[in-house]
Parts: C-alpha cells; structure tokens; sequence
C-alpha cells in the first residue's frame, strides 16, 4: 500500500505523490481543523481529497520520518505555518495576479483583500509594497482602494482581451494620484543610479505600482499572450511567457493535471 506524499515543486505550488509505506487512518475533526489552517487562496487550487491528502502526508512525515521525501515535506509544512497569507501567482504579470485575488465558490465569491494588512502583505509578495509604510489612513482606505483598482483593471483587461476601445479615464485618475519622482542615489557599487521616490501618503499611492504595472500591460502587452485559463472551474489570468505561446493553464500542477487527466480518460472510451 502506498502512502501519500508532497512534493515541493514550484514555488507556492504543491504536488502530491506517493510513497510505499502504510498510511493510517486520522480524525476527521483533525482533518476539518487542518483543512481551515490552509490559507482560502490555496483551498481554491487543491480539492478536498488533496486536502486529506496533504494532511496525511505530513503527519505520516512527523511521525515516520519518511525516508524518501521527509526534508521535502517538511520545508513545505513549515512554509504554510510560517507565510502569514499566501496569495496566489501564476500569472507571470502582476496586473493578472491582480485580478486573480477574487475567485467565485460555491457559496458566492472569495477575495484575498479582506482588510487593509492584506493588501500590503499581497503588495509585499509581489515585490511591490512601499519601504517601511505599514499602514495608511483612514484604516479600511487600502483595502477600498484595492478593490476599486482591481474593479478598474478587470474591466480595461476584459475589453482590451474582447478587441474593444475602453474609456481609460478611471485608471488614468489612479495614475494622476501617484505622485513620484526620479531621485539620484548612490548605489553600494560606488556608482549613481536613478530611482523613482514615490509618495505613500494615501492608500492610491501605496497602490500606484500596481496602476502602473496595469497601464503598461495595457499600453505595451500582447493581448494574445493574455489569457484565462483553460479549465472550465477555472477564472484564472496569466500572461503567456512561453517560447511557443501554447500555455493553456493557470498551474500545470492543478488544473493542468487535471484536464489531462480528463482528456485521457475521454481518448480512451472513445477508443
Ligand atoms: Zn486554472
């Protein structure tokens, strides 16, 4: 019998496998508690089987010290003990990455942006967030501004995907609120360099790397590289960096699999 194991594949993603030892059966009340400590950005990806997968596996590491890939599973326990709030990045723009915080469930929609924290801690893993700023006032701005952004964003996008002309004049004010300017500093090299010094006073210029970010996209990108994934459960967007231009999936190690899986199976009745 085989035993359940993960494996550390890309980054922030998961992947299960097996490994040939016996597995025992666990509490579901221990199952249920495990399955509320994965943050909801990675519940969307993992299904509830894998969430009992996933917890099986690491438990059987705690307690077996898997030989084969215990050092795998553990680094990866600790990384979702550990990160406060992982958001979701498959998307290769952090424009996409963007839009990819709201997602429908069953029960209506889930969003990454509850409070303004986890603006600035999306902001922080994107490599976005302002130096030193933690907070902006009023408390609840951020988080309102996030959403109007991505609001205005998701909009633009759609329409530019769909070959239309959108009105540009709200992304635009988001823009006309950052207030930046070049500044020279020295850099450890000994030699000059310029970077842009921006203001972080309000919650429209704590979020103006991200306008920028979309306004580039828009002005610059290639909208057939643009796309949502191809999974039907999927509301996923990335921008295709592939040499040949033929990705179809948010993340090969979830709705990839899955459709391939699906396809398989399809090819072989047919046969
Ligand atoms: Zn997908």
């Amino acid at each position: 019998m085989s035993v359940p194991c993960l494996f550390g594949a890309h980054d922030r993603e998961l992947q299960l496998g097996s490994c040939a030892r016996t597995s025992s059966n666990i509490a579901g009340t221990q199952i249920a508690f495990f399955a509320r400590s994965i943050p909801n950005s990675l519940l969307h990806l993992i299904n509830k089987q894998q969430v009992l997968t996933l917890y099986q596996s690491l438990r059987y590491a705690e307690r077996e010290r898997c030989r084969c890939k215990s050092s795998m599973v553990e680094r990866t326990s600790k990384k979702i003990e550990q990160v406060e709030k992982p958001g979701v990045f498959l998307a290769s723009h952090a424009a996409l990455d963007l839009l990819n915080t709201e997602w429908p469930t069953a029960a209506g929609t889930e969003d990454f942006f509850e409070t303004d924290g986890d603006v600035f801690s999306w902001l922080r893993q994107t490599g976005l967030a302002p130096v030193g700023v933690t907070e902006v006032r009023p408390s609840g701005s951020l988080v309102r501004a996030a959403h109007a952004l991505r609001s205005v964003i998701r909009i633009l996008i759609e329409a530019r995907k769909a070959g239309k002309r959108p009105d540009l004049s709200d992304l635009n004010a988001f823009l006309a609120a950052a207030q930046s300017h070049p500044q020279l500093i020295w850099s450890k090299a000994r030699t000059i360099e310029i970077q842009t010094s921006r203001s972080t006073d309000t919650a429209e210029q704590v979020l103006a790397p991200i306008a920028v970010k979309a306004a580039e996209l828009l002005a610059n990108g290639d909208f057939e590289r643009v796309r949502r994934c191809d999974s039907e459960t999927c509301v996923h967007w990335f921008y295709d960096l592939t040499r040949p231009g033929r990705r179809r999936w948010c993340s090969m190690a979830t709705c990839g699999n899955r459709l391939k899986v699906k396809e398989y199976r399809r090819r072989l009745n047919s046969d």
